[in-house]
């Protein structure tokens, strides 16, 4: 079962992220290291991200990597090189996480 993200819904008008249940914080630690990754490695067409897919949640076993990449309309997607596991990320861009953006204070 795809898991399709809209990162809005983790942050307030401001950008700053909103109060999370420990399950939506693991959830969420696991998406910005994808969309740190791969706003890092945006020309490339496949990012290999350092992620186990069981950092998803706490009850998960599968130690597959994770792969993503970025469609031309900015969502990105990502799955599991071993299981099922997959999902989108959209509204990404310009968030504390797109490096592509990001400028020194
Ligand atoms: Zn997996």
């Amino acid at each position: 079962m795809a898991l399709k993200v809209d990162f809005k819904q983790f942050l307030d008008e401001k950008g700053e992220v909103l109060a999370l249940t420990e399950q939506a914080k693991t959830v969420f630690n696991f998406l910005t290291k994808i969309v740190l990754s791969v706003s890092e490695n945006i020309e490339q067409p496949l990012i290999d991200v350092d992620l186990n897919c069981n950092t998803r949640g706490t009850e998960l076993s599968c130690e597959g990597s994770i792969e993503a990449s970025c469609s031309s309309i900015n969502i990105i997607e990502w799955h599991c090189d071993t299981c099922e596991a997959s999902g989108t990320i959209s509204n990404w861009k310009g968030s504390i996480w797109d490096i592509q953006k990001r400028t020194i204070h």
